[in-house]
């Protein structure tokens, strides 16, 4: 079948979910999302935002009520369409044992190497990739153990962005993420968010200070929103 290019709205409608024989984390949650839309949840911990992007991800689908991205429900589509679609950087970034460039080619087989270095380029990681010895054949090690979780997170950066996706999600490391790696993800999210239908999770709110919507999280549920002058 030929599923269509991502336009790129999105809308949770009346989505609840719980994690298997867990509490109900959401209820009948509801988010519309415009097409190039950068929202940026923020909220106490355990408030429920990677719960959110993890459904938008698609690892787990909703209990009840559905996800519409350009207004089809993507449980009808087939599951390779929207990781075709999405780049994502998790909370706990996963790699594979391999280089560096293994990692990031693994978000688009077909990347050539000028490919890997613009990526890492526009994520601001070409620097602190070339500072090591073997630069892009640096081993990671297995589950990408050698790598702080910071720069595990910029890998994961440009294997989302290699493949330039419609849809992105940053769910930013709490922690044992240095500072310098923080601001390294702050600067380079503006040249990335442009253009993507975004959700960022930070923990600094000069990070998310052009989200085009904040959204407040506490206990599932979006308790305010604005931007960032307004809240
Ligand atoms: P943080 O800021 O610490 O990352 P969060 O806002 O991302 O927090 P979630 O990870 O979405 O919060 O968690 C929301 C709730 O779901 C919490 O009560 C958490 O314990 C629970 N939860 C999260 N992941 C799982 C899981 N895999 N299985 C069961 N419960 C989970
Ligand atoms: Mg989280």
């Amino acid at each position: 079948e030929n599923w269509p290019n991502i336009i790129g709205s999105v809308e949770f409608k009346n989505v609840s979910f719980s994690y298997k024989n867990g509490d109900t984390i959401l209820e009948n949650f509801n988010l519309q999302i415009n097409p190039g839309e950068t929202i940026a949840l923020v909220g106490e911990t355990g408030a429920g935002k990677s719960t959110i992007v993890n459904l938008f991800c698609r690892f787990y689908e909703p209990s009840r009520g559905e996800i519409l991205i350009d207004g089809i429900n993507y449980k009808n589509m087939p599951q390779n369409w929207i990781h075709e679609n999405l780049g994502y950087v998790l909370q706990s970034p996963h790699l594979f044992s391999g280089t560096i460039r293994e990692n990031i080619r693994y978000g688009d087989l077909n990347a050539t190497d000028e490919d890997i270095i613009k990526a890492c380029k526009l994520v601001d990681a070409h620097e602190f990739i070339m500072s090591m010895e073997k630069g892009y054949d640096t081993e990671v090690g297995e589950g990408g153990g050698l790598l702080s979780t910071g720069q595990k997170q910029l890998i994961s950066f440009a294997r989302a962005i290699v493949r330039n996706p419609r849809l992105f999600v940053l769910d930013e490391a709490t922690s044992s993420i240095d500072t310098e790696t923080e601001r390294i993800i702050q600067d380079a999210i503006q040249n990335v968010l442009n253009g993507r239908t975004s959700f960022v999770i930070a923990h600094r709110l000069s990070t998310i200070r052009n989200a085009n919507r904040i959204l407040v999280i506490g206990d599932g549920k979006i308790i305010e929103s604005g931007t960032h002058d307004e809240l």
